[in-house]
């Protein structure tokens, strides 16, 4: 899950990273009001969970409480890379000497936590990467040993950063930036300007928080911060009834049991001529509730046509399944065919099931061949 910049600002400031006192505003009046408390030179930040929002215009610079407003005006409702502005930051202007950059994250090939770190921060980090790779120092902190104080001095002190006031501050948020992306079971912390203030103090400007929806259980403070609206009203849905969904592009609906099963499914459909237009996967177990929850789902993308079921019943009941499907046609009215695959746990029982209702929007098929190219027929 990622976070909004203030969010992330929140978590920073809860493990010591310094960051601007700021508050959040939704119109260009709580704007201004939130300028007058802060007071002086604030900045009005879009908050979207896209990058590059300084280049689209979504940051600007305000010298009193009206600028504030009529900048809030114009950024709210702002299309950033798809991502519409619902929420701003006003923050504490800060003056800036310098702009460095600084994350953690996860090396999967090294299999090792990775710090980066260079003064040529503001910019895109790829681009650093890419053109003067020697000015971006790595440190890799080894899992068993954790990470060490003095990892973060050669970290330092690889970037080429002679300052001893700012080495000192940037050492101290190294340790603190570790903490925070251990603490809340981060995937990425990412800060991108790190600033040096005229005055020589060193903060996070901005902040990119990426949290591992896997430990979400552990952090419900963290959980509760997911702004629902930032996502498609289906997948909102799906979320809501903890289903997964993903939305494509094609005809075909697609309800399968585990994420393997669901990919060749997909594969399936590709070969039978179609396309899919989104996919459910109902994972282990799949009770009626559940069927029926994603087939509510699947049936409300307005591009489906037809609809492939294809489950392979390990601990899931091809019977479960059949009703959760009977159930979700008794409570919704779903106009497209439905196309059903059963094989293992209770599959005969399930099939039985569905013969018996005796309702024409089922078709049967025993292999998932067959039951892939009579969806893709039906999708017309
Ligand atoms: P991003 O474009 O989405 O990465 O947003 P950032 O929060 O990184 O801001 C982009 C740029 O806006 C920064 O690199 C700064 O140059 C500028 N900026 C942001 N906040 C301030 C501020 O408080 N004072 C000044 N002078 N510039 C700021
Ligand atoms: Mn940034």
């Amino acid at each position: 899950m990622d976070l909004y910049e203030y969010q992330g600002k929140e978590l920073f400031k809860r493990f010591g990273i310094p960051v601007s006192e700021g508050r959040l505003a939704t119109t260009p009046d709580e704007a201004r009001a939130a300028a007058e408390e802060i007071g002086g030179q604030v900045v009005v930040k879009a908050q979207v969970l896209t990058g590059g929002r300084g280049k689209a215009g979504g940051i600007k610079l305000a010298d009193s409480p009206d600028e504030a407003a009529q900048h809030a005006e114009t950024i709210l409702g702002m299309d950033i890379n798809g991502h519409v502005v619902r929420k701003l930051w006003i923050e504490q202007a800060s003056e800036i000497a310098k702009e460095y950059y600084l994350s953690v994250t996860f090396d999967r090939g090294e299999k090792k936590v990775l710090f980066m770190l260079t003064k040529e921060g503001g910019i895109d980090i790829e681009e650093v990467a890419a053109n003067r790779p020697e000015a971006l120092a790595r440190l890799h902190v080894d899992p068993l040993e954790g990470f060490q104080p003095y990892q973060a001095r050669r970290l330092v002190y690889g970037a080429g950063i002679d300052e001893p006031n700012e080495q000192k501050q940037i050492l101290a948020i190294v340790g603190k930036l570790y903490d925070a992306f251990v603490g809340a079971d981060s995937m990425l912390c990412e800060i991108n300007p790190l600033i040096v203030t005229p005055d020589g103090v060193v903060k996070a400007l901005d902040s990119k928080f990426t949290v591992d929806d896997n430990a979400l259980y552990k952090h419900a403070d963290i959980a509760g911060m997911r702004d629902l609206n930032a996502y498609p009203p289906e997948e909102r849905a799906a979320r809501e009834k903890g289903v997964t969904y993903v939305k494509l592009d094609g005809e075909v609906g697609i309800l399968g049991n585990g994420a393997g099963l669901v990919m060749s499914t997909l594969d399936v459909i590709a070969l039978a001529g179609g396309r899919p237009a989104n996919f459910c996967d109902l994972g282990g177990g799949g009770d009626a509730q559940g069927v029926t929850d994603a087939l509510e789902i699947i049936s409300a993308d307005p591009q489906v046509r037809s609809i492939l079921f294809n489950i392979f019943a390990g601990i899931t009941r091809c019977d479960e399944v059949a009703r959760g499907i009977l159930q979700a046609l008794d409570k919704t009215k779903i106009d497209h065919p439905i196309v059903v695959r059963f094989d293992g746990t209770n599959a005969e029982e399930g099939r039985q099931l569905l013969t018996e209702a005796g309702q024409d929007i089922i078709h049967v098929e025993s292999t998932m061949l067959d039951a892939a190219k009579r969806a893709v027929e039906l999708a017309v």
